[in-house]
Order: structure tokens, then sequence, then C-alpha cells
């Protein structure tokens, strides 16, 4: 299973995208105590087929870039030896930019390439979440291009690691975007939690669950195994 974070922090109670850094210790404890077993993207795509899928297996993500998953989430993930994604929006990261939803320019900021050099030494994978968080079905072929392909090599040149795996901003994507997303060299693409259409699944079509701020642990638990018998027996 693939869970879907955006932020830890203990600051936003009323945010669906902010979940407490108290209560993803918990969760992250339960993963482990359940015996699911933590693996980089690599693990968990390299042999992806419906057929040979080792459903105990789970992958920890995080959208849009937050410093706060540097602040919060890493010390503990670490614990756990836990080694989580995190899609960057390339044009966001070390900028003064924040999404219009926040408003504290310190606390909402997205990580700088300084952090993200650190976060590579406790082994955290990143991915591109494009380089500017449009609808990527509603921009034109040279932008999407631009998003897919330029935001690989820009998180490439700075971090020195290749840039396998790809998120579509708000869960958007049609055959195009994901035929620009193989095109560009990715060897896969996650969608949005919720998103389950009726999608021919596949490596660039990933399933996530979504984990917010309002789920209490019992939501949680359902969460989980909910995944687990989906992926297992549907
Ligand atoms: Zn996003």
């Amino acid at each position: 299973m693939i869970l879907a974070y955006h932020r830890i922090n203990p600051w936003y109670r009323d945010d669906a995208l902010t979940v407490f850094p108290e209560d993803f210790e918990k969760q992250m404890g339960y993963l482990i105590k359940r015996k699911f077993k933590p693996v980089l993207p690599e693990e968990y795509t390299s042999n992806f087929s419906p057929s040979t899928v080792d459903y105990s297996l789970f992958l920890i993500s995080f959208d849009d870039g937050y410093a706060d998953n540097l602040w919060y989430a890493l010390p503990v993930l670490r614990n756990f030896g836990i080694k989580p994604i995190i899609f960057l929006t390339a044009n966001y990261i070390g900028t003064e930019g924040i999404f219009e939803r926040y408003k504290d320019r310190e606390k909402d900021r997205f990580l700088n390439w300084q952090e993200v050099k650190e976060m590579l030494v406790d082994g955290v994978v990143f991915g591109s979440h494009s380089l500017s968080h449009p609808h990527l079905p509603q921009v034109g072929n040279d932008r999407l291009q631009a998003e897919v392909a330029e935001s690989k090599k820009i998180l490439e040149d700075k971090t020195g690691r290749e840039v396998n795996f790809f998120c579509y901003p708000y869960g958007d994507f049609d055959e195009r975007v994901i035929e620009s997303v193989q095109k560009a060299g990715y060897k896969g693409a996650f969608v949005t939690p919720g998103i389950r259409r009726k999608i021919k699944r596949s490596v660039y079509t990933l399933p996530r669950t979504g984990i917010y701020g309002h789920n209490d642990f019992l939501t949680f638990q359902i969460k989980i195994w909910k995944d687990y018998l989906t992926e297992r027996y549907f």
C-alpha cells in the first residue's frame, strides 16, 4: 500500500492536509507493529503487477515538499527505519512562495535545496510533482513537456540522483499526460488519494490512500486494512 501525506506539524488542527506529529508516530508504529514492511519506491514498483505484488509492503509518500516534512516527519521515520518518497514542486523549492491556503512564510514554506540534500543522507527519495503544480490535462503540449521533463532534470541536477517517479498535481491526468510522463523516462507515477477511478492499473497510475488531519486512529486502521484487502482481493 502507498500512503499519501502532505504535512506533519503541531500547528494546524483544522487543516485536512496536516497530521500531528504524535498521530503520525502512532500511525507509523502501528504499521511496523502489524508487520507491514517499509520499502523504497524502486522495490515497490520494480516487479509491479497485480499478481506478484507483496501486499504487506508499504511506502510513505509526501506531496508538495513542505519544510515540515524535515522538521517533524523525518525524525519519526528515522526512528522506525522508514524511508519516504517526497514529491517536490520544483519551482517552489527554495523560494519564498507558499500555497494560497497557508499564510505563514516560515512555518508554511517549502524545503530548500540545502535541506533536500540533507534529507538524501537519510535515504529520502525525491520525485517530481511538476514545476508549478498545474492541472496537467489543461495545459498545452509544450507546457506539459516542461512541467514533466524539465522538473525531472532540475531535480536530478540539484540532487545528483536519478528522479524516477512522478506524482500528478491534484491527481489530475489523462492518457496524454501519462504518455508524456513515460516519454520523459519516469519509471512510475502516483495518483492522488480518492482517485481510484476506473483506470487501467499500471505502474503509471499507482493508487494511494490519503491520510488526513481529521482521521482518528480508528479511521487510520480501517483505511490500512481496507487498502490491504482491496489490493489483495479485488
Ligand atoms: Zn500537490
